[in-house]
């Protein structure tokens, strides 16, 4: 290390890391009420179980949490007919995603993505120095062909978000074999199934049965979309070893009391979770019919967001919608940092939000 410097300096690639930015939460001064459509979160809000697990907790926050986070652990492997050794909570799934980077990759290696994948597989691959590899997509969907062909000796994960997001895509489980059959067996096939639990198609899967009989696959988890964005739990299920390797380098108490709490109330709470599934099957049926009766293309989505592709020129503009559309207070997601420059996401809202957002666009499109 050089004596010379006149400051501590990140170690190499950090300051090449594009920040996450977030989607906006706020409107313009003077909106009143603001639809926030911006973040996937759960129109119904938390489960009312997971609130009082919360309320309750918080005369104990004195004490530090389980650190294994077992009674998490049982809680979820219980819904899911899992063992509880083969699964690990964390402080959302970012972490997790995060963590495994930090556990496989290192200066040299490669990780592979597709082009408009999740972001942070990006800035996880490159804070652990590897080389990020994005591969093309097929009409807006992860294209396995082209993931095996950007395959190389110096690969050590897939990162594939089924469904992804932003633009609600999935691939369905014979695909997602068939990639894994294809796979070098040091390949560390990571299935982000954040919106699992959304999705209604015979030939999707989560991953759980891939995962539980591989020695390269994890799958991982959020509670983010259901209902607890704030409370931050997520989970990975995988082999023994993963898991072991994970668990030497995560922190000690990487998830919060209130987390576990308000999570196990969740996941428990099934009755909460189908209101909320069935919800936004109505409402993104209804969604997609009416942008596509606007004229607007959408992406076929299975998540609990539409991404919305405006005209060209700039009267009609995915910008010129975004500031029409904040003005009266609904607040979507720019995507132009996932190369879409011309589009919006939208998470699916109440149906007030719905309804309001459709009646905007009308207008807008007319102006
Ligand atoms: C939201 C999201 C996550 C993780 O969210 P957490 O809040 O960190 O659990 C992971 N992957 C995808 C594709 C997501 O959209």
């Amino acid at each position: 290390m050089k004596q010379d410097q006149p400051r501590p300096t990140p170690r190499a690639g950090i300051m090449d890391i594009e920040a996450y930015v977030p989607g906006k939460s706020t409107a313009p001064a003077g909106v009143t009420k603001v639809y926030k459509l911006s973040a996937n979160e759960n129109p119904l809000g938390p489960s009312p179980k997971a609130i009082e697990a919360a309320r309750e907790v918080a005369a104990k926050l004195d004490a530090y949490p389980d650190g294994s986070a077992r009674r998490l652990r049982e809680a979820i492997a219980e819904v899911h007919g899992l063992n509880p050794a083969n699964i690990i909570c964390s402080n959302g799934s970012d972490e997790i995603l995060g963590l495994l980077a930090q556990s496989y990759l290192a200066p040299g290696d490669e990780a592979v993505f597709t082009e408009h994948a999740f972001m942070v597989y990006k800035i996880y691959i490159q804070a652990a120095g590897a080389k990020p590899v994005a591969v093309k997509e097929t009409d807006e969907r992860a294209d396995i062909d082209a993931i095996l062909a950007a395959v190389t000796p110096a690969t050590r994960i897939v990162f594939l978000a089924n469904p992804n997001n932003p633009t609600g895509t999935y691939v369905p489980f014979q695909e997602v074999r068939r990639l894994h059959a294809a796979l070098p067996k040091n390949v560390l096939l990571v299935l982000d199934a954040a919106y699992a639990e959304y999705v209604r198609r015979n030939d999707y899967e989560a991953g759980i049965e891939l995962a539980g009989s591989s020695e390269n696959v994890v799958m991982t988890r959020t509670f983010s979309k259901l209902g607890l964005g704030g409370a931050r739990v997520g989970w990975m299920y995988g082999p023994a070893h993963i898991v072991d390797a994970i668990n030497r380098i995560r922190g000690p108490f990487n998830v919060n009391a209130t987390a576990i709490e308000a999570g196990i109330a969740a996941i428990r709470d099934r009755a909460h979770i189908e209101r909320s599934v069935a919800h936004n099957e109505k409402w993104l049926a209804w969604l997609s019919g009416e942008l596509t009766g606007l004229g607007l293309r959408v992406t076929p989505s299975v998540g609990n967001f539409v991404l919305i592709h405006f005209p060209d020129g700039k009267k009609h503009s995915a910008a010129a919608a975004d500031d029409y559309l904040s003005a009266r207070g609904y607040i979507l997601r720019r995507v132009t940092g996932y190369g879409f420059p011309n589009a919006l996401r939208m998470s699916v809202g109440t149906e007030e939000a719905n309804r309001g957002v459709i009646d905007a666009l009308k207008t807008f499109l007319k102006s």
